[in-house]
């Protein structure tokens, strides 16, 4: 540990959260000790942050800390998993102790929330990088995977999309957004929502599922790859928000719900056999999951449509909108 302050730990991290029954030694000694339950199996996920490449001085410490977790809970629910573990590595490049103040208070707000507890980690002198590893449990065999999707399947995504992507092209000026949308934008931005209750209910349901952090074409791609099938896309199913349709026009809103980042939502698939099951756990999902296409059998070939129409992404030249100088590396 850098800058030889044992009590950084413990004042920030260690003793203003909540203790899980299953920590038998959390922060403070060399290595955690947890008890892990029966019949279970352990998600181990990690996602990294860099300052400059994943958030700029636009983000407030509070949502950096939020969001680190929040990410690595998104990728725990995508397999099905309940969370309750994290870890943090975390790279500072001074001892600022009013970022890190609101850093770890975003960050014990989310653990708090979803009942996970931080049990260690590692901090370092160098530039500003947070890594988090989060544990997270399955009923033995019941981890959702990419590969199981099967021609047929129906295609879901949580929530609506493309929201985070608005809220940076509203940053960089590339759309006119009122104040009130702008401030929902944002909060998708900063403050994602992972979708863990969703994920473990879909535990009994999907054949297959992903998180979408790189857009939802790239990522359903991982999915179609894995599982060698196709999918037809119904564009003018997209679930979008308000601040999305009366901030862009139509292909604007499709080409950032396709392929701008950062949305965590789950995207996943759904055999008929199923689909009635699906249907009464969304009576009480907030989350409200669309249907938006269905797999087919042609490996890795996504056709997209819109009423019907085929449409072509290069159709999208809204999206030359949201083009940076520098080039746009969203863009497929
Ligand atoms: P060691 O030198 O044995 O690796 P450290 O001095 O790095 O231990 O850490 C002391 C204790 O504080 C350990 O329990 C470690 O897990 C915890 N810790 C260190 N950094 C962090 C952090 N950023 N977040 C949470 N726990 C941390
Ligand atoms: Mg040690």
């Amino acid at each position: 540990m850098a800058f030889g302050e044992f009590d950084l730990i413990d004042s920030y991290f260690k003793h203003r959260q909540r203790q899980r029954s299953d920590v038998v030694l959390g922060i403070g000694d060399d290595g955690a000790v947890l008890r892990c339950p029966e019949r279970s199996e352990l998600v181990v996920v990690t996602d990294t942050m860099v300052a400059g490449v994943h958030f700029d001085q636009h983000m407030p410490a509070r949502a950096i800390g939020h969001k680190i977790v929040a990410v690595n809970l998104s990728d725990l629910a995508a397999m099905g998993a309940e969370p309750a573990w994290i870890s943090l590595a975390l790279t500072l490049p001074q001892l600022d102790h009013d970022w890190l103040g609101s850093f770890a208070q975003g960050l014990r707000d989310i653990c708090d929330y979803y009942g996970c507890q931080l049990i260690g980690g590692d901090t370092t002198q160098g530039p500003l990088t947070i890594t988090v590893t989060a544990h997270g449990w399955v009923p033995q065999g019941s981890a959702i995977r990419r590969d199981g999707a099967k021609p047929g399947d129906w295609l879901f995504v949580s929530g609506t999309l493309g929201d985070a992507g608005l809220a940076l092209a509203a940053q960089q000026k590339q759309v006119k957004i009122t104040d009130e949308h702008y401030v929902r934008a944002c909060d998708r931005l900063f403050m994602p929502a992972p979708r863990v209750a969703l994920g473990q209910s879909l535990r009994a349901i999907a054949s297959s599922a992903i998180d979408i952090s790189d857009g939802l074409l790239a990522d359903l791609q991982h999915i179609l790859n894995a599982s060698q099938v196709g999918a037809r896309l119904s564009l003018q199913e997209l679930p979008l928000s308000l601040a999305m349709t009366e901030s862009v026009d139509q292909q604007q809103a499709i080409a950032l719900a396709l392929s701008s980042g950062d949305d965590y939502e789950l995207c996943f698939t759904v055999p008929e056999s199923r689909r009635g099951v699906l249907d009464t756990l969304l009576a009480r999902d907030a989350s409200k999951p669309t249907c938006i296409g269905r797999i087919t059998s042609e490996p890795g070939k996504v056709k997209l449509e819109l009423d019907g129409e085929p449409w072509q992404f290069s159709q999208a030249a809204g999206y030359q909108h949201f083009a940076t100088d520098s080039g746009d590396e969203q863009q497929p």
